[in-house]
């Protein structure tokens, strides 16, 4: 029998990395000792009083049952409480927030419920790469909005052609930045919810990294006026709690995208393990302070890292948040040659920027999801490369 890829798989871009993905196993099975700075996966363990909380509710009673629908009412409950402590949102658990297995299921799948086939997504890029997927499976077609550092990796709404706005149903948006580590002030969501409601945009904004901040905490687009008009967010523990593989996050915002998203989510799943819903629910009422140590670990290993490569005389600003650090590689490489070096010559990972979309060329991300000593390997290495 011949298996055909489907059309919709087969309009992925292709794989960028293969070729590093090969050196890296190579020098691996070599025996080397490589550094990967380029994975986005928290390398602390969850918080062990969430996993004693977990040990507990494996025990609840009709917790082997299937969750349904919009899941465990004091995981609800517990999101409502975390929003209005954090951003003064009041929410209705019932009709504004909607649990996820991860907030990329929701992300991936949103367009399926706003999205006809021709209609456009406004997609920012460099940007995590399920916005454009999600919007390829839908049939839609993603019109890429450059995030470039003269604007503070914000996109500029006025150079998005009229004829393309009019026919656009969801515009994502992603702050704190992955991958440029990019914080959106108020003045930027206020412009973006005009130009949303002005257009009949569902503003899906991905907030994975709220928690992952170092100055003042980031404006929340439901906080502003309009805001719930207009918009929905994506929540996850995953960075936030170093709860990655447990699969837990929620749609939060305007009552009728909720209310799709719960429509399309029937017909997909049956909602994530209800004891992860109940340990969830007690990691947002109980977790602030394991997050704040978990927020000056992130800023720590930032600094450590980025004094370590001052004397290389990069381009690199500490980021406000996020646990990434995006910098221009040096002058007379390209993301992938530079990517490619630090890997043959320092046997160090990272991301080159140019994965992310084309506006990534020249930068390298790297993720501080590895301890002090590591990163100070990492960049001793880095900077004997250099010598
Ligand atoms: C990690 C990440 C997510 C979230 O992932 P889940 O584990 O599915 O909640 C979402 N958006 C971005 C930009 C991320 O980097």
């Amino acid at each position: 029998m011949q298996i055909e890829k489907s059309g919709r798989l087969k309009q992925l871009p292709p794989y960028l990395f293969a070729e590093i993905d090969k050196k890296k196993k190579q020098l691996i099975a070599e025996g080397k000792d490589v550094l990967n700075l380029g994975v986005g996966d928290p390398d602390s363990p969850t918080p062990s009083f969430i996993v004693e909380e977990m040990k507990k509710n494996l025990h609840l009673q009709d917790v082997q049952k299937y969750p349904f629908d919009n899941g465990s009412p004091n995981f609800r409950a517990a999101i409502a409480r975390w929003h209005k402590r954090n951003t003064g949102v009041t929410l209705d658990p019932n009709t504004e927030i909607y649990p996820l297995i991860g907030s990329k299921e929701g992300i991936a799948h949103i367009p399926l419920a706003l999205v006809n086939p021709g209609d456009y997504t406004l997609v920012p890029e460099p940007g995590y790469p399920p916005y454009r997927s999600g919007t390829i499976f839908a049939g839609g077609i993603p019109y890429f909005m450059p995030l470039k550092s003269e604007n503070g990796f914000l996109p500029d709404f006025s150079k998005i052609p009229s004829e393309v706005a009019k026919k656009t149903k969801l515009m994502y948006l992603n702050y704190p930045n992955n991958p440029t580590g990019a914080l959106a002030d108020e003045s930027f969501y206020r412009i973006a919810i005009d130009f949303c409601a002005e257009h009949n945009i569902v503003l899906c904004q991905d907030a994975a990294y709220s928690e992952m901040y170092f100055g003042n905490r980031p404006v929340s687009v439901l906080q502003l006026g309009g805001g719930r008009d207009v918009a929905v967010e994506f929540h996850s523990l995953s960075k936030t709690f170093s709860m990655c593989g447990w699969r837990m996050g929620w749609i939060a915002g305007n009552a009728a995208v909720v209310k799709l998203m719960g429509e399309l989510k029937t017909n997909l799943d049956s909602g994530q393990f209800m004891a992860i819903q109940e340990t969830a629910a007690y990691a947002l009422d109980n977790g602030d302070e394991e997050v704040k140590k978990l927020r000056a670990m992130y800023e720590r290993r930032r600094n450590v890292f980025i004094n370590a490569l001052k004397k290389l005389n990069l381009d690199i600003q500490p980021q406000p948040a996020t646990f990434y650090v995006w910098f221009r590689v040096p002058q007379g490489f390209t993301s992938v040659t530079f990517a490619n070096a630090l890997l043959e010559k320092a046997n160090v990972v990272v991301t080159p920027g140019n994965g992310f979309g084309p506006s990534g060329e020249g930068f390298v991300r790297i993720s501080l999801t590895s301890d002090e000593t590591i990163l100070l390997k990492a960049a001793e290495r880095i900077l004997k490369f250099k010598d």
